[in-house]
């Protein structure tokens, strides 16, 4: 697959659209698009394109040619990454970038630092612990669909008067990435950290340095993730680093952080699901496994009541056994959780996260009964009243 050029279109007013025209190996030519604002000089380089398209050649298994200017380190650091999923079996392959025009390093470093931003806990917590990035990336596009735009609108307007409160600046993303065959890549285990590196490469002139807030719990249990402690810095350049922040920590520990900082209870938004269940969207369903979690959490840190975003109506401790917890053998979220409501005499709470976790357990244990004949309701019975 190749880049074969790229486009600077006015979109509207105070919008530009960068476009990438990738030609795949059957002819088939795709246009990989995101929308900046128009005060930016967006980069020139090859380097935001090969990051973006490193996933799907390594999925599609075609070798990737850029002929625009690259930067060395972060050839390198693509070929290390592919071995990495290869490693981990993901189902990629190792191809070959063809990016030979490599870039003159301009020594002189960018003035600015910036993180990404959704306003949920990991974002927060490095808005708070991180306040040199004075600049904030809010995406459109990746968990939120391209095509919900009045909830974006909402969304982004809500949270551009938090970054106004926070005295920072917001930059604006919009791209049609996973509308285009590069949606073949797996999001969550391979290519998410790669479309966040390729966004923040787009301003490669204006940051020496961008955060991502992390997501891992403990570093001894990460697995193959797309945004990762391993992988996320090799998406560096010469002049701009990715920095990976809050790594170690679970949501507890950062809820307990953001518990001093009433700008982001107040505005709190961690739900991918949507009140419809179909998506983000701009509240908190507060019946789904992560809005549980966090709303644990908040309760535990005390200070679930400032979290205006979340309906407190729908948070029951006599619901919390019904959380189907996937990753429950080495959990890193819910038992902290537990021995943190026992530590409070909370026992009612503690019993009922424990409970939680033995019926995950078991329901991961009944699992392969579903292929069978009349077994198969036994999981999908105990299934029926989870929450997911
Ligand atoms: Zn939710």
């Amino acid at each position: 697959m190749e880049l074969i050029k790229t486009e600077i279109a006015n979109i509207s007013e105070g919008v530009k659209r960068i476009t990438g025209f990738v030609r795949y190996d059957d002819g088939y030519i795709d246009e990989y698009w995101y929308e900046y604002p128009a005060n930016f000089e967006i980069s020139n380089t090859g380097n935001p394109w090969l990051v973006a398209l490193l996933p799907m050649a390594s999925t599609i298994n075609e070798d990737l040619v850029i002929s625009l200017p690259v930067d060395q380190r972060l050839v390198d650091g693509a070929n290390n990454i592919q071995r990495f999923w290869s490693d981990w079996k993901m189902g990629t392959n190792i191809i070959k970038i063809k990016a030979d025009n490599i870039a003159k390093v301009n020594k002189t470093l960018p003035d600015n630092s910036a993180s990404f931003f959704s306003s949920g806990v990991d974002a927060f917590f490095t808005a708070y612990n991180k306040p040199r990035a004075k600049y904030k990336i809010l995406i459109h596009g990746f968990d939120l669909s391209i095509s919900k735009s009045e909830e974006f609108q909402m969304h982004s307007e809500r949270i551009s008067r938090v970054v106004k409160e926070l005295g920072q600046d917001i930059v604006i993303v919009r791209t049609n990435i996973r509308q285009t065959r590069w949606e073949k890549t797996r999001w969550q285990a391979i290519s998410h950290g790669a479309a966040l590196a390729s966004i923040g490469l787009l301003f490669e002139n204006y940051f020496a340095e961008i955060f991502i807030p992390s997501s891992v719990s403990t570093y001894y249990q990460v697995g193959c993730w797309g945004s990762h402690p391993v992988t996320d810095p090799l998406f560096s350049t010469s002049r701009t680093s990715f920095i990976d922040d809050g790594d170690g920590l679970n949501r507890l520990d950062k809820v307990k952080f953001l518990a001093n900082y009433d700008i982001a209870l107040k505005n709190l938004h961690v739900c991918i699901r949507g009140k419809d269940g179909t998506g983000q969207d701009e509240v908190n369903c507060s019946h789904c496994e992560k809005c549980y979690r966090t709303m644990i959490a908040l309760d535990l840190a005390g200070c679930l009541d400032k979290c205006v975003l979340f309906d407190k109506e729908k948070y029951n401790y006599s619901e919390i056994p019904n959380i189907y917890i996937n990753d429950v053998g080495e959990n890193p979220e819910y038992e902290p959780m537990a021995k943190e409501a026992l530590r409070q005499n909370n026992h009612e709470l503690a019993a009922a996260i424990y409970k939680a976790i033995r019926r995950s357990k078991l329901l991961i244990k009944l699992k392969p009964l579903e292929k069978m004949p009349l077994l198969w309701r036994i999981p999908y019975n105990m299934q029926e009243n989870s929450i997911y």
